[in-house]
């Protein structure tokens, strides 16, 4: 008997679409279950790897393709590694020689994908040479003369500082903003160009730019800019040298979406309600810059939080068309329509908007907690405030003073909570549910997001591929609420917060490898308090505690590592962290 050659399935995008097709599944079926983006499936099918903005990314979205399919994941990476390695070889390289440390990245097969600096360096190598080939003219009207910009600068000694002037048309939610983005060069190199992660782009007609200018010796210009997904790289008129200063100027027009009240995490800040506008993550902010692996350009993604920023200091001026108020970051100062903030060091500015809100407000050892609600919620409203005093007080004695005078938690229309600067967007359909009794999860829900003002907002992480760095640690202080202010109800806390899920997972995934939110916070907060909880087990109370002052200490204003976090605890304790280690983390951190 003959037969045809039987196709050797080693063609990764070909072997996905296979395994895809023989379960009749179409790639918008797809991505509608595992949240990946239509073009970015099409992209691994297609073995386009280079649209990813980085590698990290495009292994994330591998493992969990591969997952869904039921394929053995770690096998399909070795092919994209094996691919890559090849493929990489085979192209010329569009880079200067000046970036060529990622060339050593051709070895990182089998090397740890979230650790190995090989990889992360290659996460600017991939991101670079796709802009190299992308150029095209930015989207800036032209017509008019170039504008001044109106807006005056903060006076800034070093770092980057924000000031913002927005026109906010609440009826029909949208605004016009103009931006002014001072940055001064910190690291030890000449940067050519800035790179701008415009969150905002994420949802289709939402972000317009109207123009980009770059001041060049007084003068104001524009920079030819090169955009993906959803960055922006910026060319500089000419090579900014450490520790000198240029200023960006912007002006862009937002069309907010609508946000459904069952929206969660990253779908959810960023938009209008019924009674409330939203406006997190909404402006263009600086990537972070890492030493020698570049500016970090996002992707659009529906799990998690997939932002990474760095503090700065911001002045914020609002004019709403009608009386409307306003819960926003920092200082807030108020004439008529017109809402002024000034902020330091924050590692955001958000604000919500709305003309149904009451406000009730305590002091706490100097700081104004500000609890803004919906009419039917008035209870509620109450006991978020009550809750929020008390987790400041606490959290502010366990891991050290809160760097705000106010701090605000406001009622918005979606299922969840989001953190920002001195500000927390709080979901109604936990106000919906509180029943006036400790054990309902507007409780604990509140205490986990006051304690993110310690836990990303002073310490940094990255969101997307460390978020447990942050989550762990707030899910964890919402337990330690509990055991100070409601010690019956500690019992009541693991079932809900984690046993009645029966968590699994690995703490140290990152977001682009979950399918849904389930997933996600199985491993990353509810095996993230399991782990915190044995930490702690593991150090004593005396030495968890004094560590986690010091971690907010040394690490508060920057971006930390799960290294640093190691690191530090070794600084505490002499037992071994090996079984802890390979119980939570798909990787060893420490020996
Ligand atoms: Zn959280």
């Amino acid at each position: 008997m003959t037969s045809d050659p039987v196709p050797i399935m080693n063609d990764l995008g070909e072997r996905l679409r296979t395994v895809r097709e023989e379960k009749g599944l179409s790639l918008e079926e797809v991505a509608e279950a595992t949240r990946i983006p239509l073009h970015s499936l099409k992209a691994l099918e297609e073995e386009k790897f280079d649209v990813f903005a980085c590698e990290l990314h495009a292994r994330g979205f591998l493992r969990n393709y591969a997952g869904f399919l039921g394929l053995e994941a770690d096998e399909i990476l070795a092919l994209y590694d094996q691919r890559r390695g090849h493929s990489h070889s085979s192209k010329p390289t569009l880079l200067p020689a000046a970036k060529a440390p990622a060339a050593t990245g051709r070895s990182f097969s089998g090397v740890d994908a979230l650790l190995g600096l090989a990889v992360l360096a290659l996460v600017a190598l991939a991101a670079l040479s796709v802009y190299q080939r992308r150029s095209y003219a930015p989207p800036v009207a032209t017509a008019s003369p170039a504008p001044t910009p109106t807006v005056t600068p903060m006076p800034i000694a070093e770092g980057t500082a924000y000031t913002l002037d927005v026109d906010l048309n609440y009826a029909e939610h949208r605004l016009r903003a103009r931006e002014r983005i001072d940055y001064t060069n910190v690291l030890s190199e000449t940067l050519s160009d800035l790179m701008l992660n415009i969150h905002a782009n994420c949802s289709r007609g939402t972000f317009k730019l109207h123009s980009i200018k770059v001041e060049n010796e007084g003068e104001w210009v524009q920079p030819e800019v090169y955009p993906l997904d959803m960055t922006l790289r910026v060319q500089l008129p000419r090579p900014l040298p450490p520790r000198e200063h240029v200023a960006l100027s912007l002006e862009f027009e937002l069309n907010l979406p609508r946000i459904s009240p069952e929206a969660e995490f990253s779908r959810a800040s960023l938009g209008y309600s019924r009674r409330a506008v939203s406006l997190g993550n909404w402006y263009p902010v600086l990537a972070p810059y890492r030493k020698d692996k570049g500016w970090y350009g996002l992707t659009c993604f529906e799990i998690g939080d997939p932002y990474v920023t760095e503090v700065a200091d911001y002045r914020v001026t609002i004019t709403t068309t009608q009386e409307v108020m306003i819960a926003a970051t920092g200082q807030e100062t108020r004439s008529g329509n017109r809402w002024s903030y000034e902020a330091r060091q924050a590692r955001s500015f958000a604000l919500v908007a709305s003309d149904q809100y009451q406000v009730r407000t305590a002091q706490t050892g100097g700081i104004t907690v500000h609890s803004y609600y919906f009419a039917n919620n008035a209870e509620a409203g109450e006991a978020v405030l009550h809750t929020a005093t008390q987790a400041i007080e606490l959290f502010t004695e366990l891991y050290g003073p809160y760097p705000y005078a106010d701090y605000r938690i406001a009622e918005t229309e979606f299922a969840g909570g989001i953190e920002f600067s001195g500000l927390t967007f709080l979901g109604s359909l936990f106000y919906d549910q509180y029943d006036g009794t400790a054990r309902t999860p507007l409780l604990s829900l509140t205490a986990h997001e006051v304690a993110h003002q310690w836990f990303y907002g002073l310490v940094g992480n990255d969101q997307v591929i460390e978020p447990w760095l942050d989550e762990a640690l707030a899910e964890y202080s919402s337990y330690l609420y509990y055991e100070r202010y409601l010690p019956d109800d500690t019992d009541w806390w693991w079932f809900y917060a984690v046993d009645q899920w029966a968590p699994t997972g690995k703490i140290d995934s990152f977001i682009y490898e979950f399918r849904d939110n389930r997933q996600y916070m199985d491993a990353v907060y509810r095996r993230g308090a399991q782990f915190v909880h044995q930490l702690r087990k593991t150090m004593g109370d005396s030495g968890f505690l004094a560590f986690l002052q010091e971690y907010q200490r040394r690490y508060a204003y920057r971006l930390v590592k799960s290294r640093d976090f190691f690191s530090l605890v070794r600084e505490f304790t002499t037992a071994d962290l090996i079984p802890l280690q390979e119980e939570f983390f798909r990787q060893r951190i420490l020996p």
